[in-house]
């Protein structure tokens, strides 16, 4: 019998009952070949892989990460709940020591939700890992996570969910979004005022192969990791950079995104996008799957792989090069370029205008931060969208908040004036509390 040198839990949720219509890449039968290609291999025998049945996440966990408006139910379904679940279910396998790295293959998928929530953005109602992550920290106590996200698209909700926050580093390869939805994720986003370096983009050009992927994990993302030293990696696993997907322009195959799990040994890969259903998933999976259990993936193939299919230009080759040294350069002297951006400064702001694609809501913010030494710092976000008729408040109390940032933060809660807002909320993390007024 095959024995797996790394113990490897795997929770399957495919949500055959979900979709966001009948003909959207985002459907039922999604991950319908996926689970036949884990069955047939005979995967679920190797000894050292288990799988795990996923359960709800509760309202509580979601609450923890996202300001929904109105409320958690209004704006996240039984399945996203569930998908949540599964990555919760995912983190305590491994967390409990029961095996050594875990697997979320489940959708709906997250990484566009961002802290506010109104509507579906980018086929992502809740952000699955956030709340896995958060939910790890309230559970087993505060650590220091790496989130790589290897989706096609830049993980604009994750970013925004953690901007602020120094201790949970952000890093995002995806393809260039002067090219493709959300149309973010550039070198100049690098953190918010108190995490200066933190969040990490590398937008690649279009037509990029599998040499650019590994070029970026083996001279960007490794020794960035090195240097941040994360108790826990998490990969967003997304598998829409597959050389056959309908939605986007990469070059990647089934053994390169194995490769690229070898190289960068997450602890706990979470399923994102990946909508070439038949001719990407079964084989990506499968790969991602061994390469976290230390077994071979030599053998993964897809029907129609030539070397040709993931050949990339040499101008490519040499723009990557260049992107990869300039953004570990700007990782390098994150400290003094936090130094300049804040000096001075008491409050840091921002406008930004957030659109949700799939359900044509526009929703407008001002977000502001007190420039901190001592914590990611009171940040608050006066939202409206027109819309759904709503314009809020929503104040943020972090994790690690130290005592002046806590009480301003209690203080422009308490006083925000009901009469300008439908809602007030106040995200009390210490407390692990929700407040709405
Ligand atoms: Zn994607
Ligand atoms: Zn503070």
């Amino acid at each position: 019998m095959l024995k797996a040198p790394h113990r490897l839990g795997l929770v399957f949720f495919p949500a055959y009952d979900w979709a966001i219509s009948p003909t959207h890449p985002e459907r039922e039968e999604r991950l319908l070949y996926t689970q036949d290609q884990v069955w047939e291999e005979g995967i679920l025998d190797i000894d050292g892989i288990t799988e795990y049945r996923p359960r709800p996440a509760g309202i509580k966990d979601v609450e923890r990460v996202h300001i929904c408006v109105p409320d958690v139910r209004s704006r996240a379904g039984d399945s996203d709940l569930i998908a949540a679940g599964g990555a919760l279910v995912a983190a305590d396998a491994v967390l409990r020591g029961e095996v050594d790295r875990a697997f979320a293959i489940v959708r709906p998928p997250g990484h566009h939700a961002q802290r506010i929530v109104y509507g579906n953005r980018g086929f992502c109602n809740i952000n699955i890992e956030a709340i896995m992550i958060e939910y790890i920290r309230r559970r087993y106590g505060p650590k220091r996570i790496a989130i790589v996200d290897t989706d096609c698209h830049h993980g604009d909700g994750t970013q925004d969910i953690y901007w602020h926050d120094k201790d949970t580093l952000y890093i995002s390869i995806h393809q260039d979004g002067r090219t493709l939805y959300p149309g973010s994720g550039f070198l100049p986003e690098f953190g918010g005022p108190n995490a200066c370096g933190y969040t990490l983009n590398l937008p690649l050009p279009p037509e990029t192969g599998e040499e650019g992927f590994l070029y970026a994990v083996e001279n960007l993302i490794l020794p960035v990791l090195e240097d941040f030293r994360p108790d826990l990696i998490i990969n967003s696993a997304g598998q829409d950079n597959h050389y056959t997907d309908p939605i986007t322009n990469m070059r990647f195959s089934a053994r390169g995104y194995a490769r690229l799990t070898e190289l960068l040994q997450p602890h706990i890969a979470v399923l994102e996008g990946g909508y070439s259903i038949e001719g990407a998933l079964p084989y990506v999976n499968l790969g991602i799957i061994l390469a976290l259990a230390g077994l071979d993936y030599s053998w993964v193939r897809e029907p129609d792989y030539s070397p040709a299919k993931v050949a990339q230009p040499r101008e490519i080759t040499d723009y990557i090069a260049r992107l990869c040294r300039e953004t570990y350069a700007a990782w390098r002297q994150r400290h003094e370029i936090r130094a300049r951006s804040v000096a001075g400064r008491k409050e840091i702001s921002r406008q930004r205008r957030v659109y949700y694609d799939t359900e044509g809501l526009l929703e407008l913010q001002k977000e502001t931060t007190l420039v901190c030494d001592d914590c990611a710092g009171l940040t608050w976000i006066d939202s409206r969208c027109a819309d759904r008729g709503e314009h809020i408040l929503a104040v943020f109390i972090p994790r690690d908040a130290c005592p002046r940032c806590r009480q301003e933060g209690e203080k422009l809660f308490r006083r925000a004036d009901r009469r300008t807002y439908t809602g007030v909320y106040l995200q009390d993390r210490p407390e692990d509390l929700l407040l709405k007024e």
